[in-house]
């Protein structure tokens, strides 16, 4: 990997990228890079030296670290932190580092896991951390063979305001929050273990055989699709939006005084500004392509 100091930051910042404190042991895959879109996880691996990481990009990355760090100082006599568990499942060995486990007092087990996040990813479901927190769970359970009673993301909230909290409905009331993640029955989680374990087999075999990989859901490049808004004259805000230009079409012969359309172009986010291996991935260089011609 290339770290790259486009901003200048100062050195101790470029030293912790240089010195990563994150490992997945002796595993094939973790339960993160298991919820991962397989043609990353397959790029990365194929392109891992060419890669160019600036050290701007890795900022929160760094707090959550320390974070975790910190809180190992808060440990009770019923903790067990950061302990990192594997499996061989499907030919494959699976690890998984799990934040917190509390012991509860009938002997079963509480997962937490810490999230630096923003307000709104505990104001929309997010159902990565069901996914992510269901693997420890298994992981737990299978490696274990203890029962996982409950699950809960520790949300430190790192844009809270004191202000919305007094004046927004629904908004978190203090910056430290936890949420409970439902828990899904043991049979689920293997199941959902095995399919997981199945896409990345398939990639992996696809890379070594040089056929094309599995492409991105629209998901995993956290696509937001073109719209189409009907703005009226002198007005900043539309009207309505719509998904086709059709609908809009119609909207538009309901509207009083003078109105258009406003083609708000769709974007994929992930893949313009939060993936390292876009360079590499010929299903964003075609989107490129097809992007240019269309103007
Ligand atoms: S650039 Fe987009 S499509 Fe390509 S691997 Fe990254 S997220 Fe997936």
């Amino acid at each position: 990997m290339i770290i790259t100091n486009k901003f200048n930051i100062p050195e101790v910042f470029v030293n912790v990228m240089k010195r990563p404190q994150y490992s997945k042991g002796r595993a094939d895959l973790s339960a993160t890079e298991m919820l991962n879109s397989p043609r990353i996880v397959q790029l990365r691996k194929k392109h891992f030296d060419e890669i160019e990481v600036d050290v701007s990009d890795n900022y929160w990355s760094i707090l959550g670290t320390a974070v975790h760090g910190i809180l190992e100082h808060g440990k009770a006599d019923n903790h067990i932190n950061e302990e990192r568990l594997f499996t061989k499942i499907e030919g494959w060995i699976i690890s998984g580092a799990i934040d917190l486990q509390i012991v509860n007092e009938d002997g079963s087990i509480t997962i937490q896991d810490y999230k630096n996040t923003g307000v709104w990813s505990v104001m929309n479901e997010k159902i990565d951390w069901e996914y992510q927190l269901n693997i420890y769970a298994w992981l737990v359970e299978r490696v274990k063979n203890i029962p996982v009673k409950r699950l809960e993301i520790v949300a430190l909230l790192r844009d809270w305001s004191r202000r919305d909290a007094e004046s927004k409905a629904g908004y978190p009331q203090a910056p430290i929050i936890v949420l409970p993640i439902n828990l899904w029955p043991y049979d689920q989680r293997e199941s959902f273990v095995i399919d997981c374990i199945k896409s990345h087999s398939n990639a992996q075999m696809d890379a070594e055989m040089g056929e094309s990989l599995p492409e991105c859901t629209p998901d995993q490049m956290w696509e937001k699709p073109t719209t189409y808004a009907v703005m009226k004259e002198g007005n900043k805000r539309a009207t309505s939006v719509h998904e086709t230009q059709a609908e809009a079409q119609e909207a538009l012969k309901t509207v009083k005084g003078v109105a258009n359309i406003v083609i708000r172009p769709g974007e994929r986010t992930r893949c313009e500004n939060y993936c390292n291996v876009n360079k590499f991935c010929n299903q964003y260089q075609k989107y490129l392509e097809e992007k240019n011609d269309s103007l």
